[in-house]
């Protein structure tokens, strides 16, 4: 695709629809805006607009797709993989200050919001209600974000991900219309599934201005535990087991050794030093979740688990929560200067063990400097980071290496290459393995939606 550069009567037309305090081409603004939180080479916009109406929205697409400028929305930059990079320049659409929360509708359990909403702070805003929005990615992502990536996080495995959540979005195509897509019923067969074709699309088949969001009521009673294991793979047998048993935990989160001494050096947790799983269960009494955790020891204990430790309090709970939500920014901190690799495979859940153990072994056979296991264990996925030595070519070959043999093999087991952190620039490359003849359908549905290839361009597609 050939884009056009913006021009200084591009720059005097936008600001004929949006008042010029909400629109810079400075230089610290177009470098906050040129990278997210992965290691991927930054990209400067030529212009950061701040849209706060979706008729601004609309008519700043309509102008681009006709001058064909590329637009790139922005939510709160945190993802993983380059998804909100500006590869080619052109606009950015930053969402921070389209941010209301428009109508929480507390006996429909539902809420309308603009897209700049920080799920943390809509959360926060709900407590009063007894009600939450439950898909959590941890780090301070708004919702246009969360729905572009699908983002799911640690409850992900009760409640779902963002996709489960989404009810009705409001979107701007590319040429400037405005659609609706879903409703505010809980079920629906009505028509295509156009809204669940956005969830997902990384901005590249549209904007969100409005979402109806899926609440849940907050647990009444909550139980934890910590389990530790002589090895990752019997720590990954004993999630099997518990999801087989039925016993629908509310977070069941896997950390090898190497991440519970990354915790414990930064966050000073003393935690024991071993392939460690957290738990937690929500319920409506104690009894029913002081049964529940008796099952869940039960079957760890089958699985060479050497230390049980339920009725963490509540503080301990957020403190260790607070640690694996941080993880991956830790262990980046505690050796900046090395080059990192991180994986995001997901599989189905009988194949977890295998996975792991293959992970782990790959990553030796490497000889990479360290190597870190984590993950939603509940919902098969698994991170990987791996890292060398910056400058140390050889090895950083193998990692990369490592990256592709541990994606084709979740690929495989009819798995994917990213359980949560979409594929932006980092996991394009394995878009043609696991898609096959169906990535040409997704690139004919780009084509139909986005003509002239203005949304997000650059990403996805190898
Ligand atoms: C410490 C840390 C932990 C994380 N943990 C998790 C995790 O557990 N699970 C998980 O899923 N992710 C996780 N992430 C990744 C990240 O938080 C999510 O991918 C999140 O959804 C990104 O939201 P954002 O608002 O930052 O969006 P951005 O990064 O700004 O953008 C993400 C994508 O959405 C598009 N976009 C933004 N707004 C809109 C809009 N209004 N309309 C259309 N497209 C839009 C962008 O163009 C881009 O393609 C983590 C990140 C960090 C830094």
């Amino acid at each position: 695709m050939e884009f056009n550069t913006l021009k200084a009567e591009d720059k005097s037309y936008i600001e004929t629809i949006v008042s010029s305090e909400r629109i810079s081409t400075g230089e610290s603004n177009l470098d906050l805006h040129s990278r997210d939180m992965s290691g991927h080479r930054a990209s400067r916009p030529e212009v950061v607009v701040w849209p706060k109406q979706r008729a601004e929205v609309s008519r700043i697409l309509a102008y681009a797709d006709q001058r064909r400028i590329p637009v790139t929305a922005w939510g709160a930059g945190t993802s993983l993989v380059g998804n909100p990079i500006p590869l080619h320049g052109g606009i950015v659409l930053d969402f921070t200050q389209m941010d209301r929360m428009l109508e929480i509708r507390q006996d429909d359990f539902q809420v309308d919001v603009e897209p700049g909403v920080i799920y943390k702070d809509l959360n926060r805003k709900l407590r009063h209600t007894g009600l939450f929005f439950p898909p959590d990615p941890g780090a301070d992502a708004t919702i246009g974000g969360m729905i572009a990536n699908n983002a799911s996080g640690i409850r992900t495995v009760r409640y779902g991900s963002t996709k489960d959540n989404v009810l009705r979005l409001v979107m701007v195509l590319a040429n400037g219309e405005v659609i609706e897509v879903g409703n505010r019923a809980t079920k629906s067969s009505s028509g295509f599934d156009l809204l669940h074709l956005f969830v997902g699309s990384e901005g590249m088949l549209g904007i969100v201005v409005e979402a109806t969001l899926r609440l849940v009521g907050l647990p009444a009673e909550i139980a934890s535990a910590v389990a530790t294991f002589q090895t990752v793979e019997e720590a990954g047998k004993a999630v099997f087991e518990i999801i087989r048993a039925g016993l629908d935990p509310a977070a069941l989160e896997l950390m090898a050794p190497e991440c519970i001494g990354i915790i414990n050096k930064q966050k000073n947790l003393g935690l024991p030093i071993a392939p460690t799983l957290f738990m937690e269960f929500h319920g409506p009494t104690k009894n029913q979740l002081t049964e529940v955790m008796g099952i869940a020891e039960g079957l760890c204990r089958e699985h060479s688990c050497q230390e049980f430790r339920p009725g963490l309090e509540r503080e301990e709970r957020d403190l260790l929560l607070e640690a694996r939500y941080a993880l991956g920014d830790m262990i980046r901190q505690d050796k900046p200067d090395r080059f990192r690799i991180s994986i995001d495979v997901a599989v189905p859940i009988s194949a977890y063990p295998e996975m792991i153990a293959f992970a782990k072994e790959q990553a030796r056979e490497a000889g990479a400097a360290a190597a870190y296991i984590f993950g939603h264990a509940g919902d098969g996925n698994i991170h990987l980071i791996i890292e060398t030595e910056k400058g140390n070519r050889e090895t950083g070959q193998r990692i990369k290496e490592v990256h592709r043999s541990v994606v084709q093999k979740a690929l495989a087991g009819k798995g994917t290459a990213t359980g949560e952190h979409g594929v932006g620039i980092g996991k394009a490359q394995f878009m043609e393995a696991e898609h096959g003849p169906s990535l040409e359908w997704m690139k004919k549905v780009k084509q139909l939606l986005d003509p002239h290839g203005i949304l997000n361009p650059g990403k996805m597609f190898p």
